[in-house]
């Protein structure tokens, strides 16, 4: 098979969940945030507003079909990563216990500090004469911004964008489930921002505790005027370097103003938003468990028993598939004191070979998300070769095998990080 055509069948197996995802998540977060918008209209939104205008029919269709798009954008980049991740080139991991709960913790919050920078400054240069037109004069086609328009991007700035993702994974080693958590923290402050209604419980004054956080009328004033308030989630950059729209503060009291006359039945309001953010958290993690399925296989693995440790890496010279050698053992001597070999190898020219290095999964391709089938696994304790699945379940590799299509076992493989956990656990 050429490289060519395993790229396609890799791409067919593993490209329409990553569309799923991209697509499915900005539906759905933006579905619930015109839903909400909806709902408590009359319960006290309304008086939220933050502009007169209200978006056209026209405006809605184009912002869902560019930002459809951007998805489509963001999975090809998406796939691009999946194929980077396996070559090493992104430093993408799945085994919690490697680095702990601190790292994972230290990193999303550095990644999301990171990302502002990168957007307060991608985006003030994509607002430069020479660059506007090409980058960033679809998303400011929408003067009234609404839920819909978060993605509705040039194709290049949608690029933009998401360069951010591959690039920071390349220097930081990142979980994937610290990757798609970001994914989704930057979906709902876009949303936020794009709401035309100002969904934070503003006071009239600035706020001492949380005026670092930018609220939806920050971002709605930057599509009112684009030459202020270029910032995405912390409002800090935009004060350093002075764009910080000079009526920002007083947009925010009058709307606090406003609003007080709904106060009365904002707890109830509050109650059912809360049921709508747990549903959007509950389809984001749906979601996340369908792109963890295609989480890599790649490493080392500690075979049942901790017999052995085989590590796998992608083929010698095949492209897009699998194999795992020995690289260590329980018992790395023979009774006699010598150094184990592979001994009961039907060809007794190998038999003579020191088992630790042998190559005995080969040629493993995923030919859906997270299973690994077409290859071959060597059993050394019995000298016969199987043919079998390799499927990746709950971070564990499940092992289902046959040899002579009748002798048939299943074999559950866990990394050794994940049993040394659990044995300092006890
Ligand atoms: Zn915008
Ligand atoms: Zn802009």
């Amino acid at each position: 098979m050429s490289s060519l055509e395993s790229l396609w069948r890799e791409f067919a197996a593993v490209f329409p969940t990553i569309f799923a995802v991209e697509a499915g998540r900005y539906v759905i977060a933006a579905g619930l945030a015109s839903l909400l918008v909806w709902a408590f209209w009359t319960a006290g939104l309304k008086l939220r507003k933050i502009q007169p205008r209200t978006a056209l029919a026209a405006d809605l269709r184009r912002e869902i079909a560019t930002s459809l798009r951007t998805t489509l954008v963001f999975a090809i980049v998406g796939f691009c990563m999946h194929l980077a991740a396996r070559a090493g080139w992104l430093s993408i991991y799945q085994d919690f216990a490697v680095r702990g709960p601190a790292y994972f913790a230290a990193t999303l919050v550095l990644m999301i500090v990171a990302h502002d920078a990168w957007y307060y400054w991608t985006h003030r240069a994509m607002h430069h004469p020479r660059l506007f037109r090409t980058f960033h004069w679809t998303h400011h086609r929408s003067k009234t911004p609404t839920p819909w328009t978060s993605y509705a991007f040039d194709v290049p700035e949608a690029l933009v964008m998401v360069a951010f993702v591959p690039l920071w994974a390349a220097v930081v080693p990142m979980h994937d489930l610290a990757i798609f958590t970001f994914m989704i923290w930057q979906l709902l402050r876009n949303v936020a921002g794009h709401t035309g209604v100002e969904l934070s419980p503003v006071s009239g004054k600035p706020s001492r505790l949380f005026g670092w956080l930018n609220t939806s009328t920050h971002h709605d004033l930057h599509h009112q005027a684009p030459g202020s308030n270029f910032g995405l989630y912390f409002s800090w950059w935009d004060r350093m370097m002075g764009t910080e729209h000079p009526e920002y503060q007083a947009r925010v009291a009058e709307i606090a103003e406003r609003s007080r006359a709904g106060r009365k039945r904002a707890p109830e309001a509050a109650k059912v938003a809360t049921v709508l953010l747990l549903a959007v958290a509950g389809a984001g993690l749906a979601s996340g468990r369908a792109q963890a399925a295609t989480g890599d296989i790649a490493g080392r693995w500690a075979t049942e028993g901790f017999g052995s440790i085989v590590e796998f890496r992608p083929c010698a010279g095949a492209a897009n598939t699998m194999c795992g050698r020995i690289l260590w053992l329980w018992k790395g001597d023979d009774p006699g004191g010598r150094r184990r070999t592979d001994a009961r190898n039907s060809d007794a020219a190998l038999r003579a070979r020191p088992l630790v290095g042998v190559e005995i999964v080969r040629g493993l391709r995923e030919t859906a998300p997270g299973v690994w089938s077409g290859g071959s696994v060597y059993n050394p304790d019995d000298g016969r070769t199987y043919t079998g699945t390799v499927r990746l379940r709950g971070g564990a590799l499940e092992l289902k095998g046959c040899a002579l299509n009748v002798l048939c076992q299943t074999q559950t493989w866990r990394r050794p990080e994940e049993i040394i956990a659990a044995v300092r656990g006890l």
